[in-house]
């Protein structure tokens, strides 16, 4: 249990994910958590610092496509925004969920990777759905009640550094 909460990468950000590296390790697709990995909780504004580096990602040649637990029509509003595409729908950490994306993505979980800041559903989901999986460090402390306490969880079972509120203000 514990390997499978344990994410293949970690780092700060998305910014820091080194995406020629993947591409050079084979991996052509993305499946992307949206609160607090890539905006704010609940905050479903674009930026332009996120829709760089989403050209970036795609100039790579990687495909993209967000997988959320939240409302599902604001998440397919935001991936419009964004100019990717959304699972049909949430419910991480169930295998469903991800392979709902990998069929949207016409894509097989060798060359897909799972990017998202939640231990139990992000990672846990996708490495038992068998895909490569990189934590971020949550954009805002700001978050949904329910993950507040899943944040606990993270720190106890899964070992998470605890996150320092200021290190991760969206420039
Ligand atoms: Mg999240």
């Amino acid at each position: 249990m514990r390997s499978l909460l344990k994410p293949g990468l970690s780092v700060g950000s998305i910014f820091d994910i080194n995406l020629q590296s993947l591409w050079d390790s084979g991996y052509r697709n993305m499946i992307i958590d949206v609160d607090n990995t890539i905006t704010a909780w609940n905050n479903y504004t674009t930026n332009p610092k996120l829709k760089n580096w989403v050209l970036q990602a795609k100039n790579t040649g990687f495909s993209i496509c967000l997988l959320s637990n939240n409302n599902q029509t604001k998440v397919k509003q935001f991936a419009l925004e964004l100019g990717v595409i959304a699972a049909p729908k949430g419910g991480k950490p169930f295998s469903r969920a991800f392979q709902s994306a990998l069929a949207v993505l016409r894509s097989t979980k060798h060359n897909t990777l799972v990017i998202g800041d939640q231990v139990f559903t992000d990672i846990l989901g996708g490495n038992r759905a068998g895909l490569f999986t990189i934590l971020v460090d949550p954009i805002d402390s700001r978050e949904f009640i329910g993950t507040r306490l899943t944040r606990v969880m993270e720190r106890l079972l899964a070992g998470r550094r605890p996150i320092c509120k200021s290190q991760h203000q969206q420039k």
